[in-house]
């Protein structure tokens, strides 16, 4: 049993995680049972008390304190991420510096917004008050995590409810939870008191006691659809936050600078291997130009190294899981099937799926309108950009968008319309940082990551109002 797991003895069999690349074994840990949720509730109760109390300055060196504990284990956690999630390494090492990031912002949030004045005297009668709200921590949060980010995912949430001064109940992904029991050992060791995050490891059993249970008072869920429907069904009465799927558009205009429309939208559709929630799933490139982009597009495409995710010069890795190549590949012979052309990839060896363009998708397709999260692309083709941002809106759910151009209107005018939580103009829709408000529009949205942002969905205002009389 790892120190940062529960220290309840279940009797079940461990969880075995196994490399998505070769199936060879990576690590054990023991399974938690959703029978056990009363003494979970226990530890986080006792946790959210302790947390509570805990200096904001304390909160903050904790946290950079970790910080530094993950920097100087760095290879280490790279390593964990490529094995059990079978992200490429270059991508694995990006993923620990922006874990550092988030836990270094998370002990700067801690210290600085604790509250603001309440300007009571702008009000007729109330001259004589004055006061001001503090940020109160919410007590009790679970947080369920995916698989795909399985190290800064987790510090998302867990590095801004440390800093409100909250308890967690965490359940990362049970097919990668070894990155996320690193990450707690290390808050451990820098000083955090034991019951303050209580990792439990499962599947959906498991997930559902920790989201129904009476004394969690947030539920913070990154994941898919389905089951952020299923959360919201059982979750009862308390705030809930979804960060969910993507199905972005990269906006391609006749008058971009060629070369990184090309290189940026490539980036962005085949990081970690398309399971990426902002990865480019539509690019639509203006007429004029179309022939020559898909060309270098396709050029560059059939270039990346689909490998060994350890190997340093492998751009895309395997997918988590055989079974999610195979899925990812069904859609693709259904797309071709509507009438889609295949441009180049569409190859599986196991669960490495090699990287696929398509292009001619029927926009009635399921692959235009749903999420893909694989290593998978649509090229399409418009006019006018009027035309551009309705396709791009095609989706009914929508998180991030991309527009490569240089006149300023048309970017500005994109952003202004597009419906989506970020519109990023001459990046890839997946460009990101870790304090800027992340989140989606539409359908399922609910509240925002992004540590400052995070912070305040995790944290609650109380007003003191003080009468002179
Ligand atoms: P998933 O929804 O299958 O699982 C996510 C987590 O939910 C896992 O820990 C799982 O065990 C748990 N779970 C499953 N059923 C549950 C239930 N009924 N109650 C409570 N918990 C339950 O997602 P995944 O396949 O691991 O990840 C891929 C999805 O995550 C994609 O849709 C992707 O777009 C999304 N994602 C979103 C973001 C974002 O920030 N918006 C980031 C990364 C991934």
């Amino acid at each position: 049993m790892s120190a940062a797991q529960l220290h309840i003895t279940t009797g079940l069999a461990p969880i075995s995680v196994y490399s998505p690349y070769d199936g060879a074994l990576v690590g054990s840990v023991d399974a938690t049972h959703a029978s056990e949720i009363g003494e979970l509730l226990a530890l986080a109760r006792r946790g959210a008390q302790l947390s509570r109390n805990l200096p904001r300055h304390r909160r903050a060196s904790i946290l950079e304190c970790a910080a530094q504990i993950v920097e100087r284990r760095r290879d280490a956690f790279a390593e964990t991420i490529v094995r059990e999630a079978g992200k490429a390494i270059v991508q694995a090492r990006k993923e620990v510096l922006r874990c550092i990031n988030t836990l270094k912002l998370s002990a700067e949030e801690a210290k600085r917004n604790a509250g603001e004045i309440v300007p009571f005297d702008a009000y007729t009668g109330s001259e004589r008050r004055q006061g001001w709200f503090t940020r109160e921590p919410l007590g009790i949060i679970t947080a369920i995590t995916p698989y795909n980010d399985p190290l800064n995912l987790v510090a998302h949430k867990l590095g801004p409810a440390l800093a409100g001064g909250n308890a967690v109940l965490l359940k990362p992904s049970e097919l990668t939870p070894l990155s996320a029991i690193n990450l707690v050992e290390a808050l451990r060791e820098a000083g955090l008191p034991q019951e303050v995050i209580t990792v439990a490891i499962g599947g959906t059993d498991l997930g559902k006691a920790l989201v129904a249970a009476r004394d969690v008072r947030m539920v913070s869920f990154t994941g898919g659809f389905a089951t952020g429907e299923a959360i919201s069904r059982s979750a009862g009465l308390k705030k809930l936050a979804m960060e969910l799927g993507g199905n972005a558009a990269v906006i391609v205009m006749n008058d971009c600078d060629f070369d990184k429309a090309v290189e940026g939208s490539l980036s962005g559709s085949f990081w970690a291997a398309g399971q990426n929630c902002i990865g480019a799933q539509r690019i639509l490139v203006q007429a004029a130009i179309y022939e020559r982009f898909r060309d270098a597009f396709v050029a560059a495409t059939t270039k990346l190294q689909a490998d060994d995710p350890s190997h340093e010069d492998t751009d895309v890795g395997p997918m988590i899981s055989q079974q999610a190549a195979e899925r990812a590949e069904a859609a693709v012979n259904d797309a071709i099937a509507a009438g889609a052309k295949l441009l180049c990839g569409h190859r599986r060896e196991g669960s490495l799926y090699y990287p696929t363009v398509l292009e001619g998708m029927p926009t009635s397709c399921r692959l235009w309108h749903e999420e893909v999260f694989a290593p998978v692309v649509m090229l399409a083709t418009f006019d006018t950009l009027d035309e551009a941002i309705e396709m791009a809106n095609d989706p009914e759910y929508s998180l991030h968008a991309g527009i490569f151009t240089n006149n300023l209107a048309d970017a500005l005018e994109a952003a202004g319309r597009i419906e989506a939580g970020g519109v990023m103009i001459n990046d890839s829709s997946d460009y990101r940082i870790d304090a800027m408000p992340f989140g989606g529009f539409k359908y399922g949205s609910m509240g925002r990551e992004g540590v400052r942002f995070a912070y305040e969905e995790m944290t609650q205002p109380k007003v003191i109002c003080i009468n002179r009389g």
